[in-house]
């Protein structure tokens, strides 16, 4: 891999244990940010803000959910006016939360709310800029004019923000770049990242400093890619801003929790983040226990990680983590090489029926006595010492403990395993092709004095080691790669049992999930770094079953690393959506969940809804009462469907592209 990074450009201080971030502290309202303030949680209503009875009752469940901070949209000068009353029927319910206003496009609903609520949220590519999806070419002249222009049109509201005490979250989205941005730097975190600089350049002038950043994008990768370059670029600036966390429509239920996990926690990992929030399509309060579970992962079970005690020196850093890579290896057997990530799933604590290997998506029909098999099949059972009675459906593997391997009379699709480098130099025989082989940071050492050549074959399972396994993880497939072993790295998982790890009102309040919830967070948190920077190549799981597997799948599907289903861009909504976005997003997935591959667009308002599905093959806007746009990639194809007829219409639009097929 290339793209070794100095010194001078590390965007964290540590990538083997957890240290935070220390940012400079912003006050809002009675809940200040940043310093060495707790991780605050936030959400953000879905009501309409001019009826206020409705947005004071949800803000009053967040807040009992634990949001300590409530954004509420402010699309224009008369919803900005109706904070005032919201924020006076807070006062009288005895809820003093502090409000964050949320603008778009409109100055004028700012400069109000800022005079009212104790934070603004703007967006640098809309407030005086513009988004028409159009390339300009701008000379330095013309650019700096138009840097110029956005000065003075966003000054007023740095100085009512200085003169009121509002803090300001400069809040850039990667789907609503301005023209200009784009013009200059690409659809890249390094726009999106000088989109916000702009902004506090301004501030600065005014010497207003109690800013808030964000780098969204509903791409994990992206987003993390553009938080790591403002981390770094405020560091080398010397003033480091709190920042708030967020991976935007990140859709629903699991996809959403686990794209929100890989994104934010492989920030928290490194340290960045002073605040959270979790978007998902479904309502604001369901999405603070999700946040609350991953700060909660970094936060509390960090004291608990066990110091690394090996005697290796801590290795440089092999990637750009500015830009994906994926890491080279050398192809083993199917892992590696740049070919999708394997799943092997540990069946070795069941029972071995043929119906057993419904745990590894294969369900078998006995009338017929074949299986049927879905996209997120495993790749390889683990057997341990259990040899099947019964043939094993095509296209799966087993993986069996060496011992049992080698009295194997076939060996076609058969593979061993062993439980530590030393096992497999002193095992009396080895796959020419492909042997499994755990290994450990303790292990590690003894390795590295033998010859890589040695190990072409093998494809290293790499233990979780205490309860924030990321970080040695990293440091051990670090030392491999700055010592030339490319042999192919898989993680070993779990469902997760962190019981041990929280106190009793953390796991109350992370139950509300409900069990499998927990565990797809646990699993995406663990190791969601390893899969945004490239660096491995498949799962092991530990007692797998169904759920498991799901996870698995979603992860690498969410990474983008192994297409298997539909994937869903829904944003929310919030008080500029017009129609119930949850149920409109249960209809189209019911209908074209089995597209695998398609990126399907689900968006609350004409206004930000093209920008942030920007990545996706088709989008469903909402345009105003009773009328939804449909887009084939940025490219508007009608305009005012009638919401009876928009799935169907949707459906057309895909099948006409050639793009259908039937479920
Ligand atoms: S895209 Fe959705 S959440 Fe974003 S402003 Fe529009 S309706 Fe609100």
């Amino acid at each position: 891999m290339k793209g070794n990074i100095d010194s001078s450009s590390q965007y964290a201080p540590r990538h083997f244990s957890y240290q935070r971030i220390l940012s400079q502290e912003v006050h809002i309202g009675n809940s200040a940010l940043g310093g060495n303030h707790p991780i605050r949680l936030q959400s953000m209503t879905t009501t309409d803000t001019m009826d206020t009875q409705a947005t004071v009752a949800q803000t009053l469940r967040m807040v009992a959910a634990g949001s300590e901070y409530v954004r509420i949209t402010a699309p224009s000068q008369k919803e900005a006016h109706n904070l005032a009353e919201i924020k006076k029927e807070l006062k009288k319910r005895g809820c003093e939360v502090p409000l964050i206003a949320d603008i778009h496009y409109t100055p004028n609903a700012a400069e109000i709310a800022a005079r009212i609520v104790e934070k603004v949220r703007v967006n640098p590519g809309n407030y005086a800029d513009k988004k028409r999806f159009k390339t300009i070419e701008y000379t330095d002249a013309s650019y700096q004019a138009e840097i110029e222009r956005i000065h003075e049109r966003f000054s007023p509201l740095v100085k009512i923000c200085k003169e009121y005490g509002t803090a300001m979250r400069v809040g850039t989205n990667h789907g609503s770049l301005s023209d200009r941005i784009m013009s200059r730097y690409g659809d890249t975190p390094e726009g999106m990242v000088e989109s916000a600089l702009e902004f506090v350049r301004i501030c600065e002038d005014h010497n207003f400093h109690d800013i808030v950043l964000s780098m969204k994008a509903s791409n994990p990768q992206v987003m993390v890619q553009a938080y790591r370059l403002l981390m770094q670029r405020m560091q080398a600036a010397g003033r480091i801003y709190p920042t708030h966390l967020g991976v935007t429509e990140a859709g629903e239920g699991e996809d959403g929790r686990i794209k929100s996990a890989l994104g934010i926690a492989t920030l928290l990992q490194d340290g960045i983040g002073d605040t959270v929030r979790v978007s998902l399509t479904e309502e604001p309060e369901y999405e603070l226990p999700v946040a609350r579970f991953l700060v909660n992962h970094f936060v509390k079970q960090a004291p608990l990680a066990p110091a690394i005690n090996e005697p290796l020196p801590d290795p440089p850093i092999p990637i750009n983590p500015y830009a994906f890579q994926r890491r080279k290896t050398l192809a083993t057997g199917s892992f590696g090489d740049g070919q999708v990530p394997r799943v092997v799933s540990d069946l070795s604590h069941l029972e071995i029926q043929a119906s057993s290997l419904i745990e590894a998506g294969y369900t078998y029909i006995p009338a017929l006595d074949k299986y049927n098999f879905s996209d997120i099949a495993a790749d390889f059972v683990y057997l341990g010492k259990k040899v099947p009675p019964y043939e094993l459906p095509g296209g799966l593997s087993a993986v069996f403990d060496v011992d049992t391997w080698e009295l194997l009379k076939d060996r076609n699709r058969a593979f061993p395993y062993f439980s530590s480098p030393a096992a497999f130099v002193a095992a009396t025989s080895q796959s020419e092709m492909l042997n499994f082989v755990a290994l450990n940071s303790q292990q590690l050492p003894p390795l590295l004095e033998q010859n890589p050549k040695d190990f072409e074959t093998c494809v290293w399972i790499l233990e979780a080691e205490g309860c924030l396994p990321a970080h040695s993880w990293r440091r051990l497939l670090y030392t491999l790669e700055g010592k030339g072993w490319k042999q192919p790295v898989i993680l070993r998982v779990d469902k997760g049992e962190t019981a041990n790890y929280y106190s009793d009102q953390d796991l109350a309040e992370h139950l509300r999930m409900g069990e499998e919830a927990q565990s797809q967070l646990h699993v995406s948190a663990s190791c969601a770094t390893l899969w945004v920077d490239g660096l491995v190549d498949g799962f092991w799981l530990e007692k797998a079953d169904a759920s498991l597997l799901r996870t698995a799948f979603g992860i690498l599907q969410l990474a983008r690393m192994r297409i298997t289903k539909t994937e869903y861009i829904s944003c929310p909504s919030c008080g500029r959506t017009l129609f119930d976005l949850q149920e409109t997003t249960a209809k189209i997935r019911k209908r074209t969940e089995h597209l695998k591959g398609v990126k399907i667009g689900i968006m609350g308002c004409i206004v930000n809804g093209p920008g942030e599905m920007a990545d996706a093959d088709y989008g469903y806007v909402g345009v105003g009462v009773d009328k939804i746009a449909l887009y084939r990639g940025q490219e508007v194809v009608t305009r005012a469907v009638p919401p009876a007829q928009a799935v169907d219409a949707l459906i057309d639009l895909i099948r006409q592209d050639g793009n259908w097929v039937e479920p």
